[in-house]
Order: C-alpha cells, then structure tokens, then sequence
C-alpha cells in the first residue's frame, strides 16, 4: 500500500486521498487502512456501466468471509432522485446496515453524490468512501457535498457528509468515453485559473489529449487538481466565501446548461464556454489584457467548442444568470479573475454584461 497522495483536513476529521493505477484490485486493504474503528458491513454502491467493468475486481479484493452486499445505480442524473434515495435506504434497512456499516460509493458524481447522501442520512448519517471512477468525479468527491434533485432544481435537497476517504483508481478512468474526459477535465482547467497558474502551464505542456496521459502524469494531474479544490474547501468548507471562486465560469455556464435543457452541453463543455466568457468580462471590469487567446487555443485543440451556441437570446441568458445563487439585487456576481490566478467575486452592471454578450455574436 502506498502513503496517501493528499490528506483533506474538514471540519471534523481529515481523510486521505489514494490516486494511483490499479488501486481497486487492492481496494479493500485501502478501505480497512482507511476506517480506524471497526465496520460490521459493507454495502458498496455502484453505477451500472462501472458495474459492468470493474465490480469483479472490486469484489475480488475482499476477503471471502467479508463479502460486501451490491446494489447497483442506473446511469444518468435521473437517479439523483427522491425515489432512488428512497429505494437505496429501504435496501439498506433490508440488510440491515447498522451504524458501523460502511457505504462504498462506485462511480461518478452521480452515484457519489446519491450514495453519499444515504450515508449521510442513514441512521443520522455513517461512514462511506468514495470511489470516483470518472475525471469530473475529481470534484465532486472531495469537498462533502452530498446530494440529490428535486422536480423543481438540480441539487436542492442534499448534506454536507465528508467521505472516510477517496480511493482514485486512475486506471479505471481509461474506459470513460471521450466527452466525459472533456467534461471533467474543464473543472481541471478551472483549479489552475483560479488558483494555480503554474499547473495551469504544466497542463498545457504535459496534456495534448486525452486518449494517450501516460499514468504518471494523469495521476499528478489528478493530484494536483483536488489539491486546489481541496485548499479552497479546507478553508471554506460551508461555502460562505471563497468556496464561490470555484464557480468561475459557473454562472454562464449554469445558464447555458439550463437554456439549453440539461444533457445537450455536458457540465464542463458549458463551464468551459462560461470561462472563455469570464475571462473576456474579467478584460473589460478590469481594464486589463490576460493571456485569453492562449487558453482559448489550448481548450480549442482538445475539442472544446468556446462560443456560445446559437439560438439562445441574451435576455433569456441574462434572465437565468440573475436566478443564480450568487447574485444580489438584479445584479449578476461573477468570479472574475483580476490576474491569473486571483479571483474575485464581484457583482457586474447587466448592461456589462449585455455588451459583451452582444459583442460575442448573442442577441
Ligand atoms: P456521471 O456520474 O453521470 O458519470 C458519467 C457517465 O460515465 C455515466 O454514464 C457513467 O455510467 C459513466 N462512467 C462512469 N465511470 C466510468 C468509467 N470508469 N468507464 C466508463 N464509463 C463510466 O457524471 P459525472 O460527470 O461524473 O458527475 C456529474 C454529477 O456530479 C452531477 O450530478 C453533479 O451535480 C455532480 N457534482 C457534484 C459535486 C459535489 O461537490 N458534490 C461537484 C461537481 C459535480
Ligand atoms: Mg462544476
């Protein structure tokens, strides 16, 4: 076994982050290593298409008298669900899991996000790991935020539950397909904008694509990324400040996602557009020039479409981006970036924003 990678301090406890190729077929040491105190059962969670891959191996890990039970996750945000929240916790009183159980979460944001929240409420909430299995699961599995949708938005009804530990089996990420690498690897981008400018170069050097990141340096990428997302959580973990710095590019993204119906853009193919287009505003607020072409050419050659897609009016993108959490009376707050690396919140006139809206060829 290897020493952990990073060490997430949160507001309770601290938790180790393991990346490294081929972890899962040694997942179960991982898990033991990881949980002092002792576990009476196992239920690991996993999404279908994992399943399919990888629940083999996983299951192999685990020695013969400590078999875990399955229950696998139909893909798609469909089932952050109520329903499916529902369901998972009927099964787990089915076990029955008691508070010393251990949920094992298999998958990508959806399934860490749903399988954190039952773990979270179980029993007023037990302990669980996460196994993220695709790149934007890189996010989302650090930071403790749990959660499923409701009819009426995605995300509003969920826990802050911080996971035992983060086991990253970079290996299992070979067989995403390629716009699920695009889509995780724009949050990447992010952490070097926002945070970390010298990893921001690094990327530009060592990833021309996705299909062939020799493993030591996807799991350094890898590394590096949480590394940002965790600093800004450790110190914001309640999201009262700085955590909203990592919504660059969020706030048009968001709309785009939205105006568009969820599924046509991926998250991080929308957060992208919203970056290109914070990086623009963040030109004109603050009267300074950024390096914008160039990071418009590198997300470009990695298949990223930068303009905002036509037929979508700038008043409907105006209008979604004053329902975001961060605005304040009719004004929209963006993250802007005053230098690379240091961004600010600041709340910008509409007609700023409709400008360069205008300028970008949206009516
Ligand atoms: P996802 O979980 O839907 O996974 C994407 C697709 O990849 C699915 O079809 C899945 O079956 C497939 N897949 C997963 N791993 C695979 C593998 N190794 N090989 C082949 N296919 C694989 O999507 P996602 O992009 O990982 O996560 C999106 C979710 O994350 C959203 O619901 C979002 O709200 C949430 N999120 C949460 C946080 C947080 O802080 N909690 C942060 C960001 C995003
Ligand atoms: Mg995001």
């Amino acid at each position: 076994m290897n020493a952990p990678s990073l060490t997430i301090a949160s507001e309770k406890n601290s938790y180790p982050v393991f990346i490294q190729g081929g972890l899962r077929h040694e997942c179960f040491s991982y898990i033991r290593e990881a949980l002092q105190k002792s576990v009476s059962s196992y239920m690991i969670m996993i999404d279908e298409n994992v399943a399919d891959l990888y629940l083999a191996d996983l299951l192999a890990s685990f020695p013969e008298n400590i078999q875990p039970t399955v229950t696998k996750i139909a893909s798609g945000e469909g089932s952050k669900s109520i329903e499916k929240f529902s369901q998972l916790l009927t099964e787990a009183l089915e076990v029955p899991l008691d508070r010393q159980s251990v949920i094992i979460a298999v998958g990508g944001g959806v399934t860490g996000d749903l399988a954190g929240y039952v773990a979270a409420s179980y029993m007023r909430g037990i302990r669980f790991i996460q196994m993220p299995t695709t790149l934007l699961a890189h996010d989302s599995s650090v930071g403790g935020k749990t959660g499923i949708n409701h009819p009426l938005g995605k995300n509003l009804i969920g826990a802050f539950h911080a996971p035992s530990a983060v086991l990253y089996d970079s290996d299992m990420l070979r067989t995403l397909p390629e716009t699920e690498w695009r889509s995780g690897f724009a949050e990447v981008v992010k952490h070097g904008f926002i945070k970390d400018t010298a990893f921001l170069e690094w990327l530009e050097k060592k990833v021309m694509s996705f299909s062939d990141i020799p493993s030591d340096i996807l799991n350094e990428m890898l590394r590096r990324s949480i590394a940002v997302k965790a600093e800004i959580v450790q110190e914001d973990e309640k999201e009262n400040g700085v955590r909203a710095f990592l919504n660059y590019g969020h706030t048009l993204g968001h709309a785009l996602e939205s105006e568009l119906g969820y599924g046509k853009l991926t998250h991080g193919e929308a957060v992208a557009i919203g970056m290109a287009f914070a990086h623009k505003l963040s030109e004109r607020v603050f009267h300074t020039t950024l390096p914008t072409k160039t990071h418009e050419i590198y997300m470009t050659k990695l298949g990223y479409q930068l303009s905002i897609p036509e037929g979508i009016s700038a008043a409907s993108l105006l209008q979604r981006m004053k329902l975001d959490k961060k605005a304040e009376h009719n004004r929209i707050r963006f993250v802007l970036l005053e230098e690379m690396g240091k961004p600010v919140l600041l709340p910008v006139e509409e007609q700023v924003v409709l400008d360069l809206l205008v300028s970008e060829g949206v009516n």
